[in-house]
């Protein structure tokens, strides 16, 4: 087995791997060091919690270790899709060029750009940078690309479902075609191929073996919730979670929790606080400094639940986690064996629920498909119960729509959160609603709408409403 102390790095970088408690170098370290301090191009297909960052931090610090920063011209450059990616990559390299004197900025949205110019003007050897913001400051003419002897591009892949393929274009455009290049990405889209054939030269091709399969240490299980109503699926599954999180009790120390849409993010972590839990969210239209913050507390152990969409969590570097908790069933397969394994690491014990209505029922096929096994069925949680099929809906208000009059009237009954019998309305057969639920209701009927009737549309100018509560 490849150690450490056989890839040739510096010694400095040697000993800040061995303070940082690595024994030995994972797969694509262990493949990729050793091409990389050659000089040549990589290309690594290899995933997040495969050890790629220092794949590429270690044999850079060890590259650059020789030769000085001028002022505006960075010698290396990374490039990745969020600015929480940036941000870890910085952090990674402050822990293994700690024993030396390169310096870094981080060029990433939501962060004053004086700060970032008085950085870049005296000169910084590693330059870690979200393609937008890079690209603003070239524009603002306080950055030279054509002194960067080694550029990487972390999670191409995602780089493209955001579409910052063309700027990535541009910036290799920008850079000398001398460089070095350390490209990652954890599939070879065509879009990706092309960029590559363009871009890389006689690169070594890295392939670290795509995770489609979940750890044994995950106990894993399928609540399937029949809602009430399709129109208050979500307001059920919030009655499930919640039902689920208590359930756990003290096991449950620190969790995940999974939403497809960033809108949903916020409603279940608003949702959550104001039922009593220790809940943040995180998703890619919160500021910078607030995300930054909320994921701090997490680390830290001060927020119990994170609520987060995919975007924003791939490739967090966030210590394991006791549970992970789907609200959504995710709609890409792969997407549930990234969100799992944020459980269940080094084989430790992890749990893994997934919140699944009758309208999921394709994406739980897809994901057992990839998985090559069931995902075992969990009952629901105590105190949830099966109402009895009923003729006509319960009464209950529509999905993200404000209170109706006689329910915000009285701010005592109903703006406090239920009292936690943790109870779902169920029917046996779900209800197909085929009328426009504001149809329902008939003072504000949106004809053409559907269920997506935005809450604006149906509010009532005449009533100053008492503070609403979510589900
Ligand atoms: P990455 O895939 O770069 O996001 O790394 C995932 C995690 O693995 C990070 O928490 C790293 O600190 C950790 N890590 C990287 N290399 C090693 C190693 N050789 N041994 C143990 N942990 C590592």
């Amino acid at each position: 087995m490849t150690k450490f102390t056989d890839l040739a790095l510096d010694p400095r970088v040697l000993k800040a791997v061995q303070e940082a408690g690595y024994e030995t170098p994972t797969p694509i370290q262990a493949q990729a060091i050793p091409h990389a301090l050659e000089g040549k191009d990589v290309l690594g297909i290899a995933q997040t919690g495969t050890g790629k960052t220092a794949s590429f931090t270690l044999p850079m610090i060890t590259l650059l270790g020789k030769g000085r920063a001028r002022a505006r011209m960075p010698r290396s450059l990374v490039l990745a899709p969020t600015r929480e990616l940036a941000a870890q990559v910085a952090e990674n390299f402050d822990i293994y060029a700690k024993h030396t004197k390169l310096t870094k900025a981080l060029l990433i949205g939501g962060v004053s750009f004086g700060e970032q110019d008085k950085l870049i003007d005296r000169g910084v050897d590693v330059l870690i940078a979200t393609p937008g913001r890079l690209l603003d400051h070239f524009e603002r003419g306080k950055l030279l690309l054509t002194g960067v002897q080694i550029m990487v591009v972390d999670e191409a892949d995602r780089m493209l479902d955001m579409g910052f393929i063309p700027d990535i274009e541009r910036i290799f455009s920008l850079t000398p075609f001398t460089r070095q290049t350390f490209f990652y990405s954890a599939t070879m889209a065509p879009e990706i191929e092309r960029i590559t054939n363009t871009f890389l030269q006689a690169a070594v091709k890295i392939e670290v073996a795509r995770q489609n399969s979940t750890s044994s240490t995950i106990e894993q299980a399928l609540i399937q919730v029949t809602p009430s109503r399709k129109d208050r699926s979500f307001a059920d599954k919030r009655q499930v979670l919640r039902a689920l999180v208590r359930a756990e009790g003290e096991s449950c120390t620190n969790a995940i929790i999974f939403c497809n849409r960033k809108m949903d993010v916020d409603v279940v972590a608003k949702s959550l606080k104001q039922h009593g839990f220790n809940a943040g969210a995180i998703h890619g239209d919160l500021e910078q400094r607030q995300r930054m913050a909320t994921l701090d507390d997490f680390r830290e152990g001060r927020l119990q639940l994170l609520v987060a969409s995919d975007v924003a969590a791939r490739g967090l570097d966030i210590p394991t986690v006791s549970h992970v908790f789907n609200f959504d069933v995710p709609t890409h397969p792969e997407d549930y064996v990234h969100r799992i394994g944020r459980t269940g690491r080094a084989g430790r014990k992890g749990k893994a629920f997934t919140i699944a209505t009758p309208y999921d029922e394709k994406y739980v096929t897809a994901i057992e498909n990839l998985v090559k096994q069931p995902i075992p069925r969990g009952d629901l949680p105590e105190g949830v119960t099966m109402a009895e099929p009923t003729a006509a809906a319960p009464e209950g208000e529509s999905e993200r729509r404000p209170r109706s009059r006689s329910r915000s009237r009285g701010r005592n009954s109903e703006s406090a959160p239920a009292v936690e019998a943790p109870r779902v309305e169920v029917q046996a057969e779900p209800q197909r609603v085929e009328t426009p639920r504001a149809d329902r209701r008939g003072d504000d009927r949106v004809v053409g709408l559907g269920d997506h009737v935005p809450d604006f549309l149906l509010r009532s100018f005449a009533i100053v409403p008492a503070p609403e509560t979510e589900e």
